[in-house]
């Protein structure tokens, strides 16, 4: 029998996901079906029950149904435990696995398909929502030389370096704090909502070092406020997201299927011009 998948989301009509892994299955030739699921907001648990009952051997999640597919897993890897957020499922048997691959591909995207390794590098991540905790693992595994987070809400940003200190250091601040402290940072990454109602984080172009990586989470909108701020101080490197949810879906295929994949003709064609 075919192996069915699935990403599960509300709304879910704009997803890429189903092209995307069915691509993947294409070329490595995998014999599965992927389709999208419109989530029942408060029915994750039957809309999931109902997949699994009818041959479901895996989910993509996206929002709002990362905290539900959190509680619905019966067992956590590491990153999703830390994130406090699943995006994808494995079911076998019984047994439900959560994952969270948002930070292990945007890390990915950044070191192998933008040639920024962190090790030793001054990194900076703006925000402190699910995106933003997902990557706090995979980030201070990479060793950079100081990882710093910022957040509006600065108690937010506090909590979140107190739980990841045993894995590394974590510095917390404000943006007022940031702005009076030394910028010139290697890479900084914007994991804030702000670009999609077309806002600016209060970031100074001061933040952004010689030679800096500029990275934007949201994807295929060309040019945010962010990148343009980036651009505008002289930033040559930018980038936005969609190496990342290309990355962090090849993660899913391949923990699912055993087949790791060639990610940069699918990051390719989903590319809009960053102008
Ligand atoms: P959340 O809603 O969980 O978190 C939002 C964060 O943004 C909070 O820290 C919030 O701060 C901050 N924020 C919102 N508006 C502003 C502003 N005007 N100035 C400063 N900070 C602001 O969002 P997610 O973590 O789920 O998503 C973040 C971004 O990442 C989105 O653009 C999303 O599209 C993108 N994304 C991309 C993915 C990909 O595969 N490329 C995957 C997942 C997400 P506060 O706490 O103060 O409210």
């Amino acid at each position: 029998m075919t192996d069915r998948y699935a990403v599960i989301g509300n709304p879910i009509s704009h997803t890429k996901s189903p092209m995307v892994q069915m691509a993947f299955a294409q070329q490595t030739g995998q014999d599965m079906d992927y389709t999208a699921i419109l989530g029942t907001p408060g029915g994750f648990k039957e809309d999931v029950d109902s997949f699994r009952r009818n041959g479901g051997r895996g989910l993509n999640v996206t929002a709002p149904f990362k905290l539900d597919a959190f509680r619905y897993a019966t067992k956590l890897q590491e990153g999703a435990r830390l994130a406090g957020a699943v995006n994808c499922l494995l079911f076998e048997g019984e047994e439900v696995t959560g994952a969270n691959f948002d930070g292990v591909g945007l890390t990915r995207d950044i070191k192998h398909n933008l040639g920024f390794p962190m090790k030793g590098k001054r990194v900076l991540l703006l925000g402190t929502g699910g995106a933003a905790r997902g990557a706090l693992l995979p980030f201070l595994e990479q060793e950079p030389s100081e990882l710093v987070m910022v957040d509006r809400t600065v108690e937010t940003a506090n909590a979140l370096g107190e739980q990841f200190a045993e894995y590394g250091t974590l510095v917390t601040t404000g943006y007022e704090q940031l702005a009076q402290e030394r910028g010139g940072y290697d890479i900084v990454v914007n994991a804030t909502s702000a670009s999609l109602r077309n806002e600016l984080p209060p970031v100074l172009p001061s933040a952004f070092g010689a030679g800096c990586l500029a990275y934007e989470l949201l994807y295929g909108k060309g040019l945010t406020p962010f990148l343009r701020l980036a651009k505008d101080a002289g930033v040559q490197h930018v980038a936005d997201g969609v190496g990342m949810l290309v990355e962090q879906l090849a993660e899913a295929f391949e923990w699912w299927r055993g087949v790791r994949l060639d990610t940069a003709p699918m990051i390719k064609k989903l590319t809009v011009p960053l102008v």
